[in-house]
């Protein structure tokens, strides 16, 4: 899969907790400093005269949210204006460049057309000397001024995300996935919690990230996302407790998420790269869409998830589970708006 940081994190949490089930075994992370609000962008625009629909392209760069429309025309809008459509679960987010992936890949650090890549696997860096050998990808050394910017932005996600956290303990309104227990901790936390602590503890209090995990582990088939939000259209059974155990923003093991990490900005990493594919026309160096296909093409994956534009919403992202390197290509660029990632897999799961 190719997911944002809080995405990634909700995949290595199922890959340990309902991992003979989960078939996620590669995970591509971008980096991703906050999502906005579908709808408060789309109430934001209309400022701007502009539809969602008329969109072809966003791009965050140089302190602006720069949008491609179908006419060719630009329109710029200061970040700190857009950040008023961030969604509020991005603000208690510590993680920029997807800590838990095999490979992360991002714009901030490389030139333009160039995308960033962070290898933290013995997989990953398999995964990306077989691309380059094969010439899907091209690689060089990232210079010590992109290297910088990357470290600035992650420190600054850090700490001003890690205030938040702690704001929000003071109203009580506590951020359960930061707190630092062991896997039996945790197991004894997550025992008897089902939707109902799910919704109290994670979606009321604005820290749902939409990933669509709890849709995706509920073996009765009761939870679905409406209005935007995850919710329960019948009774749990008795003694089931995988939506809450899935979901990124309860609690997390400390082998999974280690506090540690706090101090390393880009968490644990064997090297930083600038790559491009050639042929692909991606966000950025089109290096994500260059390594689903390479996966796809020689199966080493049987099927790749990924966020297209939904068709009856353009611009709307919506997920796909596909085998055709077609969807994969589509796919390509960057959709500024959360999506449930992980719906797609329940409908296999189902044969669909
Ligand atoms: C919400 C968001 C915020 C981001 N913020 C930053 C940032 O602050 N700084 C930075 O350096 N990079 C950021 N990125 C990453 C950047 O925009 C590119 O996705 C990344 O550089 C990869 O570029 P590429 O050309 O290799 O990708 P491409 O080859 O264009 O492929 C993009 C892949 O991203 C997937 N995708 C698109 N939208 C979503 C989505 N909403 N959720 C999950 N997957 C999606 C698609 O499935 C596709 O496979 C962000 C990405 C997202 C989704
Ligand atoms: S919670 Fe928000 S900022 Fe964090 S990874 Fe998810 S979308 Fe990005
Ligand atoms: S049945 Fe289980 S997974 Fe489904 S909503 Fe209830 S507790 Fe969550
Ligand atoms: S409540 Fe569901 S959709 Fe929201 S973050 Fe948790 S698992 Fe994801």
């Amino acid at each position: 899969m190719v997911g944002t940081p809080c995405q990634i994190l909700a995949a290595a949490k199922m890959n340990r907790f309902i991992n003979e089930e989960f078939p996620v075994d590669l995970k591509i992370g971008l980096f991703c400093m906050e999502n906005f609000s579908y709808s408060y962008m789309k109430e934001m625009l209309k400022e701007y005269g502009v539809d969602m629909g008329d969109i072809t392209q966003y791009r965050i760069e140089k302190g602006h949210l720069w949008l491609y429309l179908k006419d060719e025309e630009v329109i710029k809008i200061p970040l700190e204006k857009a950040k008023k459509c961030m969604r509020k679960n991005c603000q208690i987010c510590m993680d920029f460049t997807s800590e838990q992936s095999d490979v992360s890949v991002g714009s901030a650090g490389s030139p333009e057309g160039w995308s960033t890549v962070i290898i933290r696997t013995e997989k990953g860096l398999k995964l990306i000397e077989a691309a380059e050998n094969d010439n899907y990808i091209e690689t060089k050394p990232i210079s010590e001024d992109g290297l910088k910017i990357m470290e600035k932005l992650a420190k600054e996600k850090k700490s001003e995300n890690k205030a938040e956290i702690n704001k929000r303990k003071k109203v009580a309104r506590p951020v359960l996935y930061r707190r630092d227990i062991s896997e039996e901790e945790f197991i004894s936390e997550v025992f008897d919690c089902q939707f109902n602590d799910l919704k109290g503890d994670v979606i009321d209090i604005g820290a749902c990230v939409l990933c669509g995990a709890c849709v995706y582990a509920c073996p009765e088939e009761i939870v679905e996302i409406r209005d935007r939000k995850p919710q329960i259209k019948g009774n749990c059974s008795p003694e089931c407790n995988i939506c809450y155990v899935s979901c990124p923003r309860t609690y997390i093991p400390n082998d999974i998420l280690s506090k540690k990490l706090d101090a390393e900005p880009f968490g644990k990493y064997i090297k930083i790269i600038s790559a491009k594919a050639n042929k692909i026309e991606g966000q950025d160096g089109g290096v994500a869409t260059a390594l689903l296909t390479y996966t796809l093409s020689n199966n080493m994956v049987d099927e790749a998830i990924v966020v297209d534009k939904s068709d009856l919403e353009p611009w709307k992202p919506e997920a796909k589970i596909t085998d055709n390197i077609v969807d994969v290509f589509n796919a390509s660029g960057t959709k500024y708006a959360a999506c449930p990632i992980f719906k797609p897999l329940k409908q296999t799961r189902e044969g669909n």
